[in-house]
């Protein structure tokens, strides 16, 4: 394999190509990106970039000078349209065309929209670009109410940016709790009981039926029951569509994501995907078809298609794991804990630290940890390596976890 063409210059994108460098392949190594600016860490954009912790320098994976001495071609701003698979061709949207030995896909994700009129309002914003969190802080300046829409991580991540300024937030979520798609209900209960305290307002079961707007600017959103909540800007934060059109289009099998195997090949031997945009069969979910939208899988998926390009075939079998910074608050989550048919708790939410043990049919699947990092770091041994560790012992604070690991 002598050319490899990388679709996306995110997290994963980056990765595939910096582990290729380290495996030592030296062939041409290109790296597409319709972005204007070179790979970046997204996470830190509802976190410390909007708290005025981090800026867009400090935001960069790698200094440009790492792309130039690792002979990583960057195509910054360009975006690939077209793959043409019987001659191996890549085609960019100017129409100039590239030829591949291997192409992997890392084309990640994008926001989801909200369909409902006044979406489009000046104020209503997303989060998912370094450009789209310049637009926010921008607004952000001159707010006094911010309406969020959804209470996953991003939406809860920027709420809790937001109060610590001092803006009244009000957060609208369709389930009945928060970050109900990730997390068990005693860790949604606490999050939600911790941002209340922040002052932050939330408004459960309901959808959004439109939002208003003066001037062209918004105004305030109306939820589906009726209330209306004052908002100088809205936060839409309601999760992600994987960007699977250029795979499609190519004639790949998509199932939510671009399906790949467990080494990470689509349907097609010549093309892999890897990262937002891909769907596997996760051993840790019983092999069903998953797709995961973490670093954590962006960079172990990156790597694992590296060594396999390289020489040394491997099947992806990394433990997922996830973390986020809410308000003085750090949740880490080992595992895949839904669902789950038992939880079990260690520590003391009262005090701000603890972990909830999440176990299906017995087995231990997941572990939430809050400020409490040890935990995370032997709950990802235990469950990656299936160690047994029984309720009781979970909830046994006399009982030393490491003890477990060595
Ligand atoms: P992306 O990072 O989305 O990169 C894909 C790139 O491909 C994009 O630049 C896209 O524009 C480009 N692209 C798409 N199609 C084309 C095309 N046809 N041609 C050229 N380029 C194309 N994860 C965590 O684990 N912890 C966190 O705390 C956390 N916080 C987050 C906070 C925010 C605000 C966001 C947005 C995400 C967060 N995530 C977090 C998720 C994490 O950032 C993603 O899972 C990760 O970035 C996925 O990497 P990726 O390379 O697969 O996709």
């Amino acid at each position: 394999c002598r050319d490899i063409i990388v679709v996306g210059a995110g997290q994963a994108g980056f990765q595939a190509a910096a582990s290729l460098r380290e495996a030592g392949f030296d062939g041409l190594l290109t790296i597409v990106g319709d972005e204007p600016v070179a790979p970046y860490q997204r996470p830190p954009l509802s976190k410390a970039y909007l708290a005025g912790k981090a800026t867009a320098g400090t935001l960069a994976l790698r200094p440009a000078s790492f792309y130039a001495d690792h002979r990583i071609t960057l195509r910054l701003g360009e975006r690939a349209a077209l793959i043409d698979r019987p001659i191996q061709q890549l085609e960019l949207k100017s129409g100039e065309r590239l030829g591949y030995d291997h192409l992997i896909l890392a084309t990640g994700a994008r926001n989801r929209s909200l369909p409902v009129p006044g979406a489009d309002l000046a104020g209503v914003l997303q989060l998912r670009t370094l450009a789209d969190a310049e637009d926010v802080q921008r607004y952000l300046a001159g707010v006094e109410s911010v309406v969020v829409v959804g209470a996953g991580f991003i939406g809860l991540e920027f709420a809790s940016v937001a109060a610590a300024r001092g803006i009244a937030v009000t957060v609208v979520e369709f389930a009945d709790r928060v970050m109900s798609r990730a997390v068990s209900r005693p860790t949604s209960a606490f999050f939600r009981d911790a941002h209340e305290a922040a002052g932050i307002r939330f408004a459960f079961g309901v959808g959004v039926g439109r939002i208003t707007g003066a001037d062209g600017h918004v105004t305030a959103v109306e939820t589906t029951d009726g209330r209306a909540f004052a908002a100088d800007l809205v936060l839409v934060g309601i999760g992600v569509v994987p960007n699977v059109e250029l795979a499609a289009e190519a004639g790949l099998t998509v199932a939510d994501g671009i399906l790949v195997d467990q080494a990470l090949l689509t349907s097609d031997p010549s093309i892999s995907a890897i990262g937002d945009c891909a769907t596997f069969p996760n051993s840790f979910a019983g092999n069903a078809p998953t797709r995961i939208e973490s670093v954590q899988n962006a960079v172990d998926q990156a790597r694992c298609v590296a060594a396999r390009l390289a020489g040394r075939a491997a099947f992806y079998a990394a433990l997922p794991w996830f973390w986020s910074d809410q308000g003085g608050w750090k949740l880490q989550i080992a595992g895949l804990a839904n669902p789950h048919d038992l939880t079990v708790t260690r520590g003391d939410p009262a005090q701000g630290a603890f972990s909830i043990f999440c176990y299906r049919h017995d087995r231990l699947v997941g572990v939430e940890s809050v400020n409490r990092p040890a935990d995370h770091m032997i709950a990802r041994r235990l469950i990656a390596e299936r160690l047994p560790l029984v309720p009781d012992q979970a909830a046994d604070l006399a009982l030393d976890l490491r003890a477990l690991i060595r």
